[in-house]
Parts: structure tokens; C-alpha cells; sequence
């Protein structure tokens, strides 16, 4: 088997459910609260943004949910995606170590994302929803709920952060190919826009507005349309868990068990995917994986964030939840890797790397492209600069090994393809990228806008 550089499953071995860490997570789950009130949420509150099927996903304890078959006939267009065993990166780097990588990038739209925005399409159908609206930063999530609400006949309404809509247009208009609208947020179509525009009428952008901006409309549909989300949410997390178990049983054909296993985190979804699985081993079945979460030294919200309750949107009309945070009035310096440049955390991965159980470190954006080309140069894939902080964790560890001489297993998740990224690398081999400093005093001052808890 140490020469096979494939390992790919059959359709029959797509996963038949979603695995819940709730039901194994080591420290109880913190409560959800009602942005305006600062009580705990009721599923009153959640039912204007989400379907109360998704809602029970959200707060659900049980192991494994079902995942419908609807879902899994799209899941097929792409799944199982193939696992890599990366020799040649290994032979580039000298190391003893043994690297493999799952790939993502195999989706239609190029990342991990359709793994949530199809069953997040399909819930919303079922309960009578006419129209999603959602936000997108580089667009890559917007791309994917683009796709499947065309598959299921629904409209979508995306809040595109300005900056990339204007400077991004690809995915722009890879969205708009599936038939849904989007708009350079802020926008004039929201009270929320309408306020920042005012203020400021060169503004930007940034997640949290156009979050903002997607869950007012939602909000004022009268019932009509619902807000969905890519990342943080619980059940955002479970629904790429098919990552991760589809990967134990690839290793499985490998004859291999990690030492460790390496994510990238924005807001934590397609880490959790592709880490749950794994930690559910460390928890239950006596495994001692080495689990790290990788995350821009630009946006740290795990290394250099508190984990507080804060509002998960700028406007604070999304839920307080508690999580690892660098302040909901906190906008990131402009790095490439978008998908990463987000305030807060997931608060299952917030709570796992409180616990000890996740590690987290930041990785500068320099250091990330080198990452990537070394990568690239052997593998032959161009990865997302998001999955680059991956990478580099993942080639710092093999060089640990080629030091100590130890042939660990190390796996990392490539979530996504770099084919719309081109402009990040054509700065970074003009020599045009920089490292942003730790913004220390923005996050200080965002600090000082979090909820006051009673
Ligand atoms: C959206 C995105 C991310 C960041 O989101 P997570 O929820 O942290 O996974 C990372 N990589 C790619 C390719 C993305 O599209």
C-alpha cells in the first residue's frame, strides 16, 4: 500500500448520517443568546431566521443524524472525494514523515461548502421557504448556496462583502450563472446599509455588515425568506462531518491512524468536518490524535481572541453566543485568504480549544504562499490561500520529523482550489504580498463593544 498515492471510495461508502460532537463534547454546551435581551434564545427568536428543522439540528444531542437521500443523490455529484497520500511533497521536503491530504477542492463550485449549502437548501425547501438570503465574503460560499438553491428551485438574495464583489468578480458571477442576485454590500436595499452608507459612503465592507444586512431582509420577509449561513453554527459544523468520516475509512484503506490532523478555521466549518471525527476517536475509542486548527496571524480570533460572549454580526441582530473573539466591530486587515477574515469562532471549536483538545496557531500570510507553492510545485494542485495556513503547519511538522527522524502520519484538509485566487498569487510572485502586524489596538477597541452580560 505505501505506494498508492489514491485512496478513493465507492458511492456505497458515502456516509449514511452526520456525526454530532454534542454527544461527545467533553464540557457542556454554553447557552445561545437573544441579542436584544442578553436572555437565552428561545427557538421562537431562531425560527425567523432558520427552518425549526435546522434549529433541532442546532441543538441536538444525538450521535448521528440521518442524512436524507435527497441530500445524498446531490452529495454524489462529488462524494466521496478522494484522499492523497502526498509522496512526492514527502520527497520534496525529505522527510520521514508520512503526509496526506483529503481534497475538497473536487466540488462543483471548488471547496467544501456544497457539503452544508445543499442540506441547508433542501431543509429550507421542505418547509415551504420561498427565497434564502446569506452573505458572502470572497464568494465562495455564495457559489455554493448559489448551486444548491438551484438545484431545489429556490431564489437567493447574496450580500457580497464591496471590496471582493468589486475586485473578485469570477464568483460574482458564478453565483449569478446559477440565477441567484447578488449585491455589493453595504447596500441602499437594507435600514442597516443604509446606516453604514450614511456614516461612511466609501465604506468597504465586511462579513459582519453584510451579515447584518442578509439576516434584516430575512427578518423583515414576513416569513417569506430565510437566512442561511456557511460557517460557525453547529449544525454548519455537522453537516461537513461527512469530511472527516469518509477520511477515517480512506486511512483505514491506507493502514494508517493519524498522529495529528490540520485545519484551516475562518469560522470553523470545514475544520470541524474534517477534526470532529477524529476528536469523537480521542473521546470514545482511547486515540490521542494531535488535533490543530490553523488560522491567519492577520485575524487571530483562536491564538490571540477571548473567549466571551460576543454578537456573531456587526449590526448585533445575529445571536451572543460565547466563543473565541476579537470583537464584532473588529474588521480584519484585507488578506487574501478571505474565507479566514472573520471576528469571531465557531463555539464548538471555541469551547474544544478552551478544553485543551484542539490546538490552535497562526500562520503570517507570507509564510502561507511559500506554504502553497511548495505544495503546489509537488503535488500539482494550486490550493485556496485558505487551506495554505494548513499547509504550512502541515510542512513545519514534516520538518520537525525530518529533525527527529520520527515517520509520524500527518493529514491535513485541502478544502478548496486556488483557480479563482490567481490575483493573490500573481502579488505574491511579484513580490507585491505582505505580513500585517497583529492589529493589537482595532482588536483592543472592538473589546470594549462586547455585550455586557449581567
Ligand atoms: C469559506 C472557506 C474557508 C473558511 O471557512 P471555514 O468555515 O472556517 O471552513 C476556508 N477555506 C475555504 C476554501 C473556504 O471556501
Amino acid at each position: 500500500m505505501s505506494d498508492q498515492y489514491k485512496f478513493l471510495l465507492d458511492e456505497s461508502k458515502l456516509p449514511k448520517a452526520w456525526y454530532n460532537i454534542n454527544a461527545d463534547l467533553p464540557v457542556p454546551p454554553e447557552p445561545v443568546l437573544n441579542p436584544q435581551t442578553l436572555e437565552p434564545i428561545t427557538p421562537d427568536f431562531l425560527s425567523v431566521l432558520f427552518p425549526m428543522s435546522l434549529i433541532m439540528q442546532e441543538i441536538s444531542t444525538e450521535r448521528y443524524i440521518e442524512i436524507p437521500e435527497p441530500v445524498r443523490d446531490i452529495y454524489k455529484l462529488w462524494r466521496p472525494t478522494p484522499f492523497f497520500r502526498a509522496h512526492r511533497l514527502e520527497r520534496a521536503l525529505d522527510t520521514p514523515a508520512h503526509i496526506y491530504y483529503k481534497y475538497e477542492g473536487v466540488s462543483p463550485v471548488g471547496s467544501h461548502k456544497p457539503n452544508t449549502a445543499v442540506p441547508q437548501a433542501f431543509y429550507n425547501k421542505e418547509a415551504g421557504v420561498k427565497a434564502l438570503t446569506t452573505e458572502t465574503g470572497a464568494g465562495q460560499w455564495g457559489s455554493a448556496l448559489a448551486m444548491a438553491c438551484n438545484f431545489f428551485g429556490m431564489d437567493l438574495e447574496v450580500y457580497m462583502v464591496k471590496t471582493s464583489y468589486n475586485m473578485k468578480p469570477y464568483r460574482r458571477i458564478v453565483i449569478e450563472s446559477f440565477g441567484a442576485e447578488v449585491y455589493a454590500s453595504p447596500t441602499d436595499r437594507t435600514e442597516y446599509g443604509r446606516s453604514v452608507l450614511a456614516q461612511d459612503p466609501t465604506n468597504p465592507g465586511s462579513l459582519g455588515i453584510a451579515i447584518s444586512e442578509a439576516v434584516e431582509v430575512a427578518a423583515k420577509s414576513g416569513g417569506q425568506k430565510k437566512y442561511s449561513l456557511g460557517s460557525v453554527l453547529n449544525h454548519v459544523l455537522l453537516h461537513q462531518t461527512v469530511i472527516g468520516q469518509e477520511v477515517l475509512q480512506q486511512l483505514e484503506m491506507a493502514g494508517e491512524y493519524p498522529d495529528m490532523v490540520i485545519a484551516c478555521t475562518g469560522g470553523g466549518s470545514n475544520f470541524g468536518g474534517f477534526a470532529f471525527p477524529f476528536l469523537q476517536q480521542n473521546f470514545t475509542n482511547g486515540k490521542k490524535t494531535q488535533v490543530i486548527a490553523a488560522e491567519p496571524a492577520a485575524s487571530p480570533s483562536l491564538t490571540k481572541g477571548t473567549y466571551t460572549f460576543d454578537y456573531g454580526d456587526t449590526a448585533q441582530m445575529a445571536p451572543v453566543v460565547k466563543m473565541h473573539t476579537l470583537g464584532h466591530t473588529f474588521i480584519p486587515p484585507e488578506i487574501h485568504a478571505g474565507g479566514l477574515r472573520y471576528h469571531g469562532m465557531s463555539p464548538q471549536v471555541s469551547a474544544l480549544v478552551n478544553n485543551g483538545d484542539v490546538e490552535a496557531r497562526a500562520v503570517k500570510q507570507m509564510d502561507t504562499f511559500k506554504a502553497a507553492l511548495t505544495f503546489a510545485r509537488a503535488e500539482g494542485i494550486i490550493p485556496a490561500p485558505e487551506p495554505t495556513h494548513a499547509i504550512a503547519v502541515a510542512i513545519e511538522e514534516a520538518l520537525k520529523c525530518k529533525e527527529s527522524g520520527e515517520e509520524k502520519v500527518i493529514v491535513f484538509n485541502l478544502c478548496g482550489h486556488g483557480h479563482f485566487d490567481m490575483a493573490s498569487y500573481e502579488a505574491y510572485l511579484k513580490g507585491q504580498l505582505v505580513d500585517y502586524e497583529y492589529p493589537q489596538e482595532a482588536i483592543a477597541e472592538a473589546m470594549t463593544h462586547l455585550p455586557k452580560i449581567g
